[in-house]
């Protein structure tokens, strides 16, 4: 195949394995790395999971598209949370959100079809994009620098008669913001005489805690036609090694997806399927404490922020992170990075990772124990003040 440049290693994988490493060695290493929740696995799943080893049915394969009872569950839930008209017929359950948004771009993308992809965005869109179809082409378009917001006039001006699909993510990872109704009703309204496909990644959109209420654009079709909805359970459920996730999307797509699917996947793990489906309703309770956490974490980091004039950051609303201007310290984001972790032990991620311009960022995830981020804040801010930046 052809592996163009811009298909790269993860930076977030790269750093984060390199930081575990360092941890095993032990290391006085304080992870703010990469994007796992710092909860367990509620009980109430690893017993289901048990539960269904002994069944004989979880170590063969499962139908292609995944568990109908979990694709079932899995609709109900999307129109029931987020207000999308969907069906079971409507539902892929996939080895991992990633796989979804894969398989999605492979079915719809063509050679010389344009994706607008929104930056900073998540390290695997872009190499998605390019493996799915090494001649698309990509067209960016980049939050604001000041409020981290999507210039939608901006995304009207990049679209042309070739562009296919955009792909948009909300809440957002690396900035934690979110776009709200009003806007995502415009997004949806100037892609609508082009018929564009919107591939929405609201693999977050039950870690809210801002004062923006998560909106589903799918929730805008009668039907699902055009917007393809990505969720997972990974990020609440504490499970990102289980590799399960979903995508909603229109039915006519689905034959595509599912050949798609046998010849790559098979199918998803089924004794995973199978735990989540036994497990249902998602025993997900312990959200509201966690979220309260996230709540006091965000006050930390702005007191951080404040303490720090040098720096300035994003004004999150959902996820556990945060992006974190240093552009004033005049040091590209992977320099930075390294020195810090090397220094203080703090580990974060280079912005250079979500996209060329975001060099003068770094990424910061709040998804570790409290007293350990008041730690990380104070070894960061000492650092800050201690170096040297010409
Ligand atoms: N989309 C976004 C925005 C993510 O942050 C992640 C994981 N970090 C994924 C997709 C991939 O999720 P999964 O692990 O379920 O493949």
């Amino acid at each position: 195949m052809i592996f163009r440049k811009e298909i790269t290693e993860s930076l977030t994988l790269k750093f984060g394995e390199a930081v575990t490493e360092r941890k095993k060695r032990g290391e006085d290493i304080l992870s703010l790395g990469l994007g796992e929740p710092d909860f367990l696995t509620p009980v109430e799943l690893l017993e289901a999971l048990k539960k269904v080893t002994i069944d004989g049915a979880s170590s063969k394969y499962s139908a292609s598209l995944g568990l109908a009872s979990l694709r079932q569950k899995i609709a109900v839930d999307l129109k029931e949370r987020n207000g999308i008209n969907c069906t079971k017929n409507n539902i892929i359950i996939t080895p991992g959100t990633k796989q979804a948004l894969m398989l999605s771009l492979m079915a719809l993308l063509e050679p010389g079809d344009e994706v607008i992809v929104v930056v900073p965005a998540y390290v695997s869109y872009v190499s998605q994009v390019y493996l799915a179809e090494p001649d698309a082409v990509i067209r960016f378009v980049e939050l604001n620098k000041t409020d981290y917001r999507l210039d939608l006039e901006e995304v009207e001006r990049t679209i042309t008669e070739h562009t296919k699909a955009i792909i948009i993510n909300t809440p957002h990872n690396p900035t934690g913001c979110m776009i709200d109704e009003r806007e995502l009703k415009r997004l949806y309204e100037i892609t609508s005489n082009k018929n564009i496909y919107i591939l929405s990644d609201e693999i977050y959109d039950k870690l809210v805690f801002g004062k923006i209420t998560h909106f589903s654009i799918g929730s805008l079709e009668d039907f699902t036609s055009r917007v393809i909805t990505l969720g997972g359970f990974g990020k609440t459920l504490a499970i990102t090694g289980w590799r399960i996730g979903y995508a909603c999307i229109p039915e006519s797509l689905m034959p595509k997806i599912n050949i798609l699917q046998q010849h790559i996947n098979t199918n998803t793990s089924t004794i995973i399927q199978m735990a989540i489906d036994t497990a249902w309703p998602l025993p997900d309770g312990h959200l509201t404490g966690y979220i309260q956490k996230l709540k006091s974490r965000v006050q930390l980091y702005t007191e951080f922020l404040k303490n720090n004039p040098i720096l300035s950051g994003s004004n999150p609303s959902g996820t556990f992170f945060v992006f974190v201007n240093i552009e004033k310290l005049k040091v590209d984001s992977v320099t930075f990075s390294s020195k810090l972790v090397d220094k203080t032990g703090v580990a974060t991620t280079p912005g250079i990772a979500f996209g060329k311009q975001w060099d003068d960022h770094i990424r910061l995830s709040l998804a570790i124990e409290t007293e350990l981020l008041i730690e990380a804040f104070k070894r960061v801010s000492i650092f800050i003040k201690e170096e040297s930046w010409k």
